[in-house]
């Protein structure tokens, strides 16, 4: 691994998460009109908003959204806590970004996920941690069937994610490359 690369790394997967959010700023400002005129790229974000959407609506299906929230309404209920957020890298920010969804920072998020919104999670593509569905209030409550759709279309999720992001790291790492 080059210095350049290590720098690059701790750029895109360090900090707090209010510098990734930046971070994933500042690229989509000064990289988004080429990267959407990259075609892998712009065919892979067609994908993943597809299965994004197809993922969603699995969880509207099991009402993962009303047992997720009464889960969140107990003292100590719900999994999107601030230790959470520091799953979040700037090229998961960036690829919500490039797919137009807005992301913000809570600033009185408190023992929160700082990303966590009154409507819940913004994110379309979400740190692999969040995409598990295994805690016990699933698990207890669901039909095999129903966990099999969940898991199948979270693995899609995953996997277009991960081909996104090799992606966008080499386009930034062409980018932050010093001239030789
Ligand atoms: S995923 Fe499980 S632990 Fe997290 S909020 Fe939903 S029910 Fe609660
Ligand atoms: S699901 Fe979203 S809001 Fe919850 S911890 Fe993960 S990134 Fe934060």
């Amino acid at each position: 691994m080059t210095i350049a690369n290590d720098r690059l790394l701790r750029i895109l997967y360090e900090g707090r998460p209010t510098d990734k959010l930046a971070t994933a700023e500042a690229l989509h400002a000064e990289l988004a009109p080429r990267l959407k005129a990259l075609p892998p790229l712009a065919d892979e974000l067609d994908g993943l908003r597809l299965e994004c959407r197809a993922l969603a609506g699995q969880m509207v299906a099991m009402q993962l959204g009303r047992l997720c929230s009464r889960c969140a309404a107990r003292p100590d209920g719900g999994c999107c806590s601030a230790l959470m957020a520091d799953n979040t890298d700037a090229l998961q920010i960036l690829i919500n970004l490039l797919l137009d969804v807005p992301v913000a920072v809570h600033p009185e998020s408190g023992g929160n996920c700082c990303f966590l919104g009154p409507t819940g999670c913004p994110f379309s593509a979400k740190p692999i941690f969040c995409l598990n569905y295994n805690c016990s209030h699933i698990l207890t409550g669901a039909a095999p069937a129903d966990l099999a759709v969940l898991y199948r279309r979270a693995a899609a999720v995953l996997s277009r994610q991960t081909r996104i992001e090799a992606l966008l790291l080499d386009a930034v790492r062409d980018r932050v490359r010093p001239a030789p």
